[in-house]
């Protein structure tokens, strides 16, 4: 396995695997890598030959009360864990290589970043689309694999996708749990002990209300008002829990059969923000 940092680098490689008519999948990332990650690149292996990781924090994404310094950085252990999963090449390029000193042009997105993490954190879908637009030109994948666990995301980079003409299949990867239900996720490593222990109540929360949504609740708000409660009263601060349409990320009132809905909360427990999800979609 190889480790590129540069554009150049990461395109004549593609290329080599390319002209021996291998498929490429693509995995970005942004490094401290979890077994969320690896399913990921495990799944894109069903769909291709090579399959090629990016392992970049993107400072983007991030806002200027956010994160960024402190984000988890493993490069080598990072590495190790692509090259024991079988991954073709490992594209880390700097921030030197991604951004130019000065751009000129900049991504506004519409109604589907108004709500959920797009409401909450500004200019942070307006990072994470400028930096996929770029990777998915500098790797020029067939298939690029993202997580369920940033649905919105994915629900954003399918229609950049479609109204960008990227010539890639995207794909969608399941949440991977630890044992108690908590959605892995790099900014774990930020909760003390007993954080730890309670921040699972965030996905008993969600497959609650998943499960009265099943048995026919008809008062949805209500049901998601008991949780908000709950989840404050065991020290969690609540920055939305809803239901939204799969298709447009607007809240919806009511969940009607053979319709996708994202049921999705985020939390802050401290200073660390969660955020997990499932999807519903009831049969008639
Ligand atoms: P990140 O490194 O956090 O930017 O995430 C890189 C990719 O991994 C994104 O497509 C995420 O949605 C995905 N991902 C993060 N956590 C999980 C998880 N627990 N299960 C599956 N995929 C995940």
């Amino acid at each position: 396995m190889e480790a590129i940092n540069t554009i150049q680098g990461i395109r004549d490689k593609v290329a080599s695997f390319k002209n021996e008519g291998l498929k490429v999948g693509f995995v970005p990332t942004m490094g401290a890598l979890h077994e969320g990650h690896i399913s990921l690149i495990k799944l894109a292996q069903k769909y291709v030959d090579e399959v090629v990781v990016s392992i970049y924090v993107n400072p983007k994404q991030f806002g200027p009360d956010e994160d960024f310094e402190e984000y988890p950085r493993t490069m080598e252990s990072d590495l190790a864990k692509c090259e024991a999963a079988g991954v073709s090449a490992v594209f880390a390029p700097s921030d030197a290589i991604i951004y130019e000193d000065e751009t000129y042009l900049n991504i506004t997105i519409d109604s589907l970043n108004t709500y959920m993490d797009g409401g909450s954190r500004p200019g942070f879908f307006e990072g994470i689309v400028t930096v996929v637009n770029k990777l998915l030109n500098i790797i020029t994948p067939d298939v690029a694999v993202f997580g369920q666990k940033d649905v919105q995301q994915f629900r954003i980079l399918q229609q950049m996708v479609r109204e960008f003409n990227h010539n890639v299949q995207l794909i969608m990867g399941p949440i991977i749990r630890a044992n108690d239900g908590l959605a892995l996720s790099s900014r774990n490593a930020y909760l003390s002990g007993e954080q730890r222990k309670v921040a699972p109540s965030l996905y008993r929360a969600l497959s609650y209300v998943k499960k009265q949504i099943e048995n026919g609740a008809k008062n949805l708000d209500l049901v998601l008002k008991h949780q908000k409660t709950e989840l404050e009263a065991k020290g969690l601060k609540i920055d939305y829990l809803d239901v939204f349409s799969f298709d447009t990320i607007a809240p919806v009132n009511e969940v009607k059969p053979k319709q996708k809905y994202i049921l999705a909360g985020a939390v802050y427990l401290g200073e660390t923000r969660l955020i997990d999800n499932i999807i519903i979609e009831l049969h008639d």
